[in-house]
């Protein structure tokens, strides 16, 4: 019973979205249910390329609050609706604009590269948006000698100059999912499946990406995952994630890094907040929508279209 007002309600989106001309945009750490009916399911890198060019009168973005914004900000004509207006980000969250205006103004003669999950006010005091896709050539599209603050995430920065040999500044925040993996857990599963390769989000924190055998963005893992020899992974990300792992390879074994003792599995809040039921309201009501002032809009647009000019450049995308 349950099942069938499930797959009715799923039927009644799929019919939404043809009359109101819809396109169904989702992350990858989004439920399976919302995967599996998306049009366009990516990384931050390819959803922001995405709804660059997406020709539809509605753009129902299954993700967080700064994808959907980044998506109105490239896509001005089309209606961005967002199932829950609430879904944020802790990356996002540690970095308000005006305490960022302040850090700026510490570090005079920098510029700065902000990671993708930011506020479109701290993408208007960027000069170069990346992801974690690409945010080591981005880094290395400045010259050597170029002072950079990079912000928010203190893991991703760190890691990225562990990589490219710079001091960039680095803004003290992280995602809250993959910051609390335990390396011991992590260290635990190594032993316990010694034939397994480990793949992790640079979102991680140092002690887990040593343990990595391969560390890139979702896109990233999700490729290594399918074309590895091996039969066994474990996984230090989002358990959203798993779902396309298994889709790509049903035969392989994927293994989440759980966050602590109490808890078996580390879905993000904020991406999980979205369901069938809110994404049905969504399309019934066109709403809720993103609404940005249009100066804002204006600002932060130069950082995002430079990271996807980088990117098309250098044939990331
Ligand atoms: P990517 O999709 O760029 O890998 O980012 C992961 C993430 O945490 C998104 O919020
Ligand atoms: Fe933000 Fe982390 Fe959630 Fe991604 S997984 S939306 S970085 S809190």
């Amino acid at each position: 019973m349950n099942n069938l007002l499930q797959q009715k309600k799923i039927e009644r989106i799929l019919n939404l979205k043809k009359e109101k001309n819809a396109v169904i945009l989702a992350h990858y750490y989004q439920i399976p249910e919302i995967q599996d009916i998306a049009d366009i399911k990516g990384d931050s890198l390819r959803l922001a390329q995405e709804a660059a060019t997406i020709d539809a009168d509605i753009i129902v973005f299954c993700g967080v609050h700064f994808m959907a914004e980044t998506a109105k900000i490239l896509n001005r004509k089309t209606k961005v609706i967002l199932p829950d207006l609430s879904a944020g980000c802790s990356l996002a969250d540690s970095c308000p604009i005006e305490d960022f205006k302040v850090f700026k103004k510490n570090h005079p003669n920098h510029k700065v590269i902000s990671y993708i999950n930011c506020s479109a006010d701290v993408k208007t005091e960027t000069d170069v948006v990346c992801t974690s896709g690409n945010a080591l050539q981005i880094v290395e599209s400045f010259p050597k000698e170029q002072p950079l603050i990079f912000a928010p995430d203190k893991n991703l920065g760190s890691y990225i100059n562990s990589l490219s040999g710079r001091k960039m500044v680095l803004w003290d925040g992280t995602c809250e999912v993959h910051d609390q993996l335990k390396t011991e857990k992590l260290i635990q599963l190594k032993i316990e499946n010694p034939d397994a390769k480990v793949v992790a989000h640079p979102e991680c924190d140092g002690p887990i990406l040593a343990l990595a055998d391969y560390i890139g963005s979702t896109k990233g893992m999700l490729d290594f995952c399918k074309s590895d020899d091996s039969n066994k992974f474990i996984v230090a990300s989002e358990t959203g994630i798993l779902h396309q792992m298994q889709i790509n390879s049903p035969k392989k074994e994927f293994i989440v890094v759980p966050a602590d003792e109490t808890c078996a599995c580390n879905d993000c809040e904020h991406m999980k907040k979205n369901n069938i039921d809110n994404l049905l309201a969504c399309l019934e009501n066109e709403s809720p929508e993103i609404i940005l002032e249009e100066n804002i809009m204006n600002r932060a647009e130069k950082p995002i279209r430079e990271m996807i000019n980088i990117s098309k450049k250098l044939g990331i995308i």
